[in-house]
């Protein structure tokens, strides 16, 4: 199967000028996500996680049926103000101003590995800041994936851990 023919390309969204690859239309098709988290669960496996950390919002929808195929604990790097209880806070670069993502401070065992899982890598500044924000918790990060690669934006050169991805547009 050819996910490619599974992932939307939305023109100028959510700006003027910008294809935006939507992945509803995959999830949408039973049979598409599940060979998703097929292959993926293949390739994260070999980083031998503990547990998965998605990436709101979208990232969520896929660390947690591949940490449930995996056997692994699920955790979630939140946006600012949306985890209860003592959290860790990363501030991070985006083209105009700053970001912040969020961890529940116990989220991690200490030593735990801890493989980030977003969507969609394009500048790889948002995968950059998960697993900075991991590390400051105290995981080891043995790896990062995502469904998609934007490769011209070279986001996976921002990431000093390997990448594992499904389909790539360049
Ligand atoms: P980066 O930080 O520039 O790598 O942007 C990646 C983040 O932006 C991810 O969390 C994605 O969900 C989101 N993102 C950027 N472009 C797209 C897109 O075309 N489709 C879906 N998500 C996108």
């Amino acid at each position: 199967m050819n996910l490619k023919d599974h992932i939307r390309g939305v023109p100028d969204f959510p700006k003027p000028g910008i294809l935006f690859y939507d992945i509803s239309t995959l999830l949408r098709n039973a049979d598409a996500w599940q060979v998703a988290m097929g292959r993926l669960a293949k390739l994260v496996r070999a980083h031998h996680p503990d547990i998965l950390a998605g990436v709101e919002s979208r990232g969520f929808l896929l660390a947690a049926p591949l940490a449930l195929k995996l056997g692994c604990g699920f955790i979630m790097l939140r946006k600012r103000g949306k985890l209860p209880g003592p959290i860790v806070a990363l501030d991070y670069d985006l083209e105009y101003g700053t970001d912040r993502i969020e961890i529940q401070a116990d989220a991690i065992q200490p030593g735990q590995r801890a493989v980030v899982v977003d969507d969609l890598l394009a500048t790889g500044g948002t995968m950059a800041a998960g697993i900075a924000l991991l590390r400051k918790v105290g995981a080891e990060v043995p790896a990062a994936a995502a469904l998609i690669e934007l490769e011209f934006l070279k986001g996976r050169d921002r990431l000093d851990v390997p990448f594992e991805v499904l389909v790539t547009y360049d």
